[in-house]
């Protein structure tokens, strides 16, 4: 990141200015396809009635909102529609950045109208990020849903697992959904031995990253095989195997960090 990102509900002042528009179809992102490069759209030039407008905050100064369009719209020439993922490396990397939380925001805003517990209409709540029922008080926060992502290591090896739904030939880091009443250090054990039979020790925290797709957090941590031989749960993943850095398969793209976890096995660990 270069430019600073300052996330607020409301913007500080009123001023007019030129301001970033995430607009999005579902989980789509409106670009702009200008001179070759993909941009964000001026949405003020743009007839396409935006709703469910949120501020975002202020990325180097300039006012960022998310909005959503309508699945019935004719969309502007020179514009398109596309997934976040593909969009990493192609869209500046701020923006990029932001765009994953625009993406959260509108999800919950629109995936949480109603009260969860009393099935009436929800409304916003001033000042914050909130939607709160009229009726029964139930206020919905937007959600975030924690996951651990480990590198495992044996000696010189990295144990790497493929995911049912993987590309041919990709493996990855294992990771898991934390569950209720769990610790991450707890999860990360559990879901190592549940996927691959493998009991680990010495975990330790690495860093982690927001993956809104839709909502999750990535929390990484690197660990050390203590016991156990590799048998899979085929429920959950297709294959695991321990690599080394001569054999490696093909490993995910650099915008994850399970990728920051693999790379930071083969630069030789911390
Ligand atoms: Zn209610």
């Amino acid at each position: 990141m270069t430019s600073p990102f300052i996330p607020a509900v409301e913007p500080a002042n009123q001023e007019p200015g030129p301001v970033w528009w995430f607009a999005f179809q579902e989980d789509k992102l409106l670009v702009l396809h200008s001179d070759g490069e993909i941009r964000l759209p001026d949405l003020e030039q743009l007839e396409l009635s935006p709703t469910r407008r949120h501020y975002l905050g202020a990325l180097g100064g300039q006012g960022c909102y998310v909005v959503e369009i309508a699945g019935d719209v004719a969309l502007p020439d020179n514009t398109s529609l596309e997934g976040l993922r593909g969009l990493f490396g192609r869209l500046d990397e701020d923006l990029f950045g932001v765009a994953g939380r625009a993406l959260q925001i509108v999800t919950w805003d629109r995936t949480h109208q109603f009260c969860g517990r009393c099935g009436s209409p929800t409304e916003l709540v001033p000042g914050e990020r909130a939607r709160k029922c009229p009726v029964c008080g139930l206020t919905a926060y937007p959600r975030i849903s924690p996951a651990v992502i480990m590198q495992v290591t044996k000696g010189d090896q990295i144990l790497l697992a493929r995911g049912l739904n993987f590309a041919e030939g990709m493996y990855s880091t294992p990771a898991g959904f934390v569950e209720p009443g769990e610790t991450l250090e707890e999860a990360v054990a559990r879901e190592i031995e549940e996927e691959t039979g493998v009991i680990v020790d010495n975990i330790r925290y690495f860093g982690s990253q927001p993956w809104p797709y839709p909502h999750q957090m990535m929390i990484g941590f690197t660990a050390s095989w203590a016991a156990g031989e590799i048998q899979i749960d085929p429920n959950e993943i297709a294959d695991a195997q321990w690599f080394n850095r001569r054999s490696m398969p093909h490993i995910p793209p650099r915008m994850s960090i399970s990728r920051r976890l693999i790379d930071d096995y083969l630069e030789g660990g911390r």
